[in-house]
C-alpha cells in the first residue's frame, strides 16, 4: 500500500530566510502591487510570491510546491491572456529578477535569462545591430511568448522566435537543470518550442540573432473600407518576405497625432516592418501608401527596438478574444470585419489581422510543437469589457459570433493568444499527431501535472 506523506504548510518566515527580500505574502505593504498581472480581472491572492534569481532556487520553488501541494503559477513577464501568472492561494515563482543576458556577437547567439522583456533583450542585441523577433508589445516576457511560439515584426523574414531557438536551460518536475538542444533532451527541445510551460520552468534561452539594424518601419494608419482591408491583405500576402506586417481594422483611439475627428472612425491601424534594404523597403511600401490617402504615415527608418510601441505601465485592460487561423480576406470577408466592428459599441473592438508565409511557413509542421505552419493568416478578434460579468458576457457574445462568421476551415489556434477556453481549444493549438508526442513527453517529464496552470497537456496518470 503506497503511504502518502502529509503536504507541508507554507511558512513565510522560514521562506524569508531562503530568499532574502524577495518573498512577498498578503501582509507586506507591496503585496497588491506584486500579485498584479497585465490583465485585469484577474484579482487572485497567491498565498506567496517568489522572486527567484537562479536555477537552484527555481528548482527550490517547484520542490516547495510539490511539498505543500499548493498550486504553482510560472510567471516570467506577467502577460498571460488566460491569467495563468497568478494563482489564487497558491506560489507564484517570479522570474523577473533573472535578466542575464550574453551576446557573443561573432556567433551572432545570445543566451538570456527568462525574466527578460522582448524590449530589454532587443535593446541590447540591437547595440550589435542584432535581434530575434518576439511579438508586437516590448513589456511581454521572453519566457512565455518563447515557450509557445512567438509571431511579431519578423515572422516573415526569420519565422517565430522559437524558429530562432538553438536551446533552453529548464528545471523540470524533479528539479534537474536540463541543457536541451537538437543533440540534448532533443523530444523536450521539441516539445518547449510551442508546448508552453507544460514541461518546466525555462531559465535561461539561446537564441540565433539575425542582423537586423534599422527597419523601415512604424505606424500607417488608412481609412478602413472593404475595399481598403481586402487590398491591404492582398499586398501583404504578395510582397516580400523582408515585410511583416500586423494590421489592427478597429476604431481610431484618442493618442497624440491622432486627428480628433478620426477618434471611433473605423481605421486600418497597421505596424509595418520591413526588415532589409531600405529603397527596396520604401518601393515595398508605396502600394499601401496607395490604397488610401493615409490618414496617419510614420513607416520611416527606424532603430530595430523603437518597433515596439511606446506602453503604459499602468495599463490593465479586461478583455475578451478569440484567436484563429483564415486562409484569405477577400472583399467578403472585409465587409464581414467591417459590419461586426460597426455594430458594436464595446470601447475598445478588433478584428487584428497578421499575414503569415515566408520563414514561417518553411519549418515543417512537425519540426516543433508549433504546427500551423501552413495556416495563411492568423486573426484575433477582441473587445474590452467594462470588468462587469454581464458586460463580459455581453461582449463574448459579440466575439463569438464574430469569429463564428469569420470561420473559414482552419480550425487552429495560437496557443499564447488563447484564453481560459477549456480542453477542446488546448486540442486545437496541438493538432493530431503534435497531441499525442506532446502527450507522451508530458507523461514523462511531468507525470503528476506540477506544471498544470498552463494551457495543459495532462499527462498519463492525472
Ligand atoms: C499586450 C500583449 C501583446 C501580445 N502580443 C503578442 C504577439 O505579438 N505575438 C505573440 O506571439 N504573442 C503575443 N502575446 C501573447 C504572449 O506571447 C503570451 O501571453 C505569453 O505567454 C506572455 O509571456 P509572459 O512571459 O509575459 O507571460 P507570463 O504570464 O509570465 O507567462 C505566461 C505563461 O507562460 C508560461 N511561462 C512563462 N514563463 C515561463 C518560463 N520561464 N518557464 C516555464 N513556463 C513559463 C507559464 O505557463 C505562464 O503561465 C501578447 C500578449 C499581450 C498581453
Amino acid at each position: 500500500m503506497a503511504i502518502s506523506t502529509p503536504p507541508t504548510e507554507l511558512s513565510i518566515p522560514t521562506l524569508r530566510t531562503e530568499f532574502p527580500g524577495r518573498v512577498i505574502g498578503p501582509d507586506d505593504a507591496t503585496y497588491d502591487e506584486a500579485r498584479k498581472v497585465l490583465y485585469g480581472g484577474f484579482d487572485k491572492r497567491p498565498a506567496v510570491i517568489i522572486r527567484v534569481e537562479n536555477a537552484n532556487e527555481v528548482a527550490r520553488v517547484i520542490a516547495l510546491a510539490g511539498e505543500t501541494g499548493l498550486e504553482l503559477a510560472v510567471r516570467s513577464g506577467g502577460h498571460s491572456n488566460a491569467g495563468h501568472s497568478t494563482t489564487e492561494g497558491g506560489i507564484v515563482l517570479d522570474l523577473s529578477p533573472m535578466k542575464q543576458i550574453e551576446i557573443d556577437v561573432p556567433n551572432r547567439t545570445a543566451w538570456a535569462q527568462a525574466g527578460l522583456t522582448a524590449l530589454e533583450l532587443t535593446q541590447e542585441t540591437d547595440k550589435h545591430g542584432l535581434a530575434v523577433g518576439f511579438g508586437d508589445t516590448g513589456s511581454v516576457g521572453i519566457g512565455g511568448i518563447t515557450l509557445g511560439g512567438g509571431v511579431g515584426y519578423l515572422v516573415r523574414k526569420h519565422g517565430l522566435t522559437i524558429d530562432s531557438l538553438l536551446a533552453a536551460e529548464i528545471v523540470t518536475a524533479d528539479g534537474q537543470l536540463l541543457q536541451v538542444d537538437e543533440t540534448h533532451h532533443p523530444d523536450l527541445f521539441w516539445a518547449i518550442r510551442g508546448g508552453g510551460g507544460n514541461f518546466g520552468v525555462a531559465t535561461n534561452f539561446k537564441y540565433q540573432l539575425h542582423e537586423v539594424g534599422t527597419v523601415v518601419g512604424g505606424l500607417l494608419i488608412l481609412p478602413a473600407t472593404s475595399d481598403t482591408i481586402a487590398g491591404f491583405m492582398a499586398l501583404s500576402e504578395s510582397a516580400p518576405e523582408e515585410l511583416s506586417s500586423i494590421a489592427n481594422v478597429m476604431p481610431a483611439m484618442p493618442m497624440p497625432g491622432v486627428p480628433e475627428e478620426l477618434v471611433g472612425q473605423v481605421v486600418i491601424f497597421a505596424i509595418m516592418c520591413w526588415a532589409g534594404d531600405e529603397k527596396a523597403g520604401e518601393e515595398a511600401l508605396k502600394p499601401f501608401r496607395a490604397l488610401a490617402t493615409p490618414l496617419m504615415d510614420e513607416v520611416k527608418p527606424i532603430p530595430y527596438p523603437q518597433i515596439y510601441p511606446p506602453e503604459d505601465p499602468d495599463y490593465h485592460p479586461t478583455a475578451v478574444a478569440h484567436t484563429m487561423f483564415i486562409d484569405t480576406v477577400d472583399r467578403g470577408v472585409a465587409e464581414t470585419i467591417m459590419g461586426y466592428l460597426e455594430s458594436s459599441d464595446a470601447s475598445l473592438r478588433v478584428a487584428q489581422l497578421r499575414t503569415l508565409g515566408g520563414a514561417y511557413a518553411r519549418v515543417p509542421a512537425d519540426a516543433t510543437a508549433y504546427a500551423h505552419r501552413s495556416s495563411r493568416i492568423m486573426v484575433n478578434v477582441a473587445a474590452f469589457y467594462d470588468g462587469t460579468p454581464e458586460d463580459q458576457a455581453v461582449r463574448q457574445a459579440w466575439v463569438d459570433r464574430f469569429a463564428r462568421a469569420l470561420r473559414q476551415g482552419d480550425e487552429g489556434a495560437y496557443v499564447n493568444f488563447l484564453s481560459e477556453e477549456g480542453p477542446e481549444r488546448v486540442r486545437a493549438a496541438y493538432p493530431g499527431a503534435t497531441w499525442d508526442r506532446l502527450f507522451e513527453i508530458k507523461s514523462r517529464y511531468d507525470p503528476t501535472n506540477l506544471f498544470r496552470l498552463n494551457q495543459n497537456i495532462p499527462p498519463e496518470a492525472t
